[in-house]
């Protein structure tokens, strides 16, 4: 149906000539990375946007996490959702803290309240919610839980750029908040991440991890990395949010069109958004469910399959659930017993195409391939012709594998 592959989000790049007025400048100071002029106005510019005291800038929303974990002081045991992007987990296990899987509400995919109180062990030291979908974790309910516990608390926001919870910006949470600005998110550096705190000294010691642990003209006070974000990187930031508006139109733009579509078929829903909260749109993820009262129809995979033979490349994100991926699976082989509701959840949503490149036309179109799923892509053969200008029909893509899904996330 569509000559040309439509992703799930293709980047966007702002304002060209912005960017390059931007680069002109850097090249002309020669001050290239190392808490230059661009990344301080970006840093200062988002903690505005979102209304929260610091943002300290990083080199990716991964290196974000491993920060914020390592200046929380994580150790022992953290729990996590297995419903979202494997770097949630992996920032943990890769610097030696126990990703302890517990389980979503499966109306919101967010972490639910009860699965994670019967999470909780002596080692237990905090707990990273996820906004998945951009959609807010329960906040609350985890703060009290950490408070009773006297656990850490911090948010992996990757999703969640520009979105409040109960009107407040996310970034206001928790201990503190982690954000991505990969080139797929609804904001972007390229690559980049933050942390987003109220809290000064967690700040400061995260400003000081990113550069190798030093802190002013005094060396190294803690243990550091190089988490820095370059000043190209920053530019490129402060052109996308300069046009972040205008992406959040378009995606919310799309969502209403599919919802628009998609509203009357059976056993299909549209994921909800809080319509009282500011949201990024940048998801448009589908759930696909038996319905009782209709006649049975084609069951997630099926629609999977007929979207990509039609070069619509939606994807079952983030199937099958970190902990059924490794090293999870091998180190945790019965995680999946108290995971009943990611399991249900991951086998039945698929996220759809949205961006600059998608309009009412599309999602149309890509709305009929969901409503009729067994309707096969027109080949020109069948348009006639003879036998030598006949195009063989494309077998199906094959479905992603837990093993390659990782390599393909982006
Ligand atoms: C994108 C993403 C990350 C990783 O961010 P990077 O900037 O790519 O390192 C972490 N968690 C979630 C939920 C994500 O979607």
């Amino acid at each position: 149906m569509f000559s040309h592959p439509l992703h799930v989000g293709r980047p966007g790049i702002g304002n060209r000539a912005a960017f390059l007025r931007r680069v002109e400048q850097i090249l002309d100071s020669r001050w290239l990375t190392n808490d230059g002029q661009m990344v301080r106005e970006l840093e200062r510019r988002i903690a505005q946007y979102i209304g929260v005291r610091h943002c300290v800038a990083l080199a990716s929303g991964t290196t974000a996490l491993e920060v914020a974990a390592r200046a929380l002081d994580l150790s022992g045991e953290v729990i996590v959702p297995s419903w979202t992007f494997a770097a949630t987990a992996h920032a943990l296990y890769w610097q030696g803290i126990t990703p302890v899987f517990a389980d979503i509400d499966s109306e919101t995919h967010n972490l639910s309240p009860q699965a994670v109180r019967r999470k909780i062990t002596p080692r237990t030291t905090g707990i990273v919610g996820v906004h998945l979908w951009g959609r807010p974790a329960p906040v609350d309910a985890l703060q009290a839980i950490a408070d009773e516990y006297g656990l850490k608390l911090m948010f992996d926001a990757a999703h969640a750029f520009g979105n409040t919870c109960k009107g407040r910006g996310i970034g206001n949470f928790g201990a503190c908040e982690v954000f991505s600005f990969h080139a797929t998110k609804a904001f972007s550096t390229i690559e980049g991440g933050a942390i987003a705190t109220n809290d000064d000294d967690l700040a400061e010691r995260a400003r000081s991890m990113r550069n190798f642990g030093f802190r002013n003209a005094d060396g190294a006070v803690c243990v550091g990395i190089n988490g820095k974000m370059s000043e190209i990187h920053a530019a490129f930031g402060l052109t996308s949010l300069e046009s972040l508006n205008e992406v959040i139109a378009v995606n919310q733009a799309n969502y209403r069109d599919y919802a628009d579509a998609l509203g009357n078929v059976p056993g299909v829903a549209l994921l909800p958004h809080d319509a009282r909260e500011r949201s990024n749109f940048q998801y448009v993820v589908i759930e696909i469910r038996e319905d009782p009262k209709a006649p049975p129809r084609a069951n997630r995979d099926e629609i999977l399959t007929a979207l990509h033979r039609h070069n619509v490349l939606a994807r079952p994100y983030f199937w099958p659930g970190v902990h059924a991926m490794r090293p999870y699976r091998d180190l945790f082989p019965h995680a999946d017993r108290d995971l009943p509701n990611t399991i249900e959840v991951a086998a039945r949503i698929l996220v759809l195409p949205t961006g600059a490149d998608i309009d009412r036309k599309t999602i149309a179109r890509i709305a009929a391939i969901i409503r009729n799923p067994h309707v096969r892509a027109p080949a020109r053969a069948h348009l006639g012709g003879s036998p030598e200008n006949r195009v063989p029909i494309p077998p199906p893509q094959p479905f992603r594998t837990k093993e390659t899904l990782l390599h393909e996330q982006y």
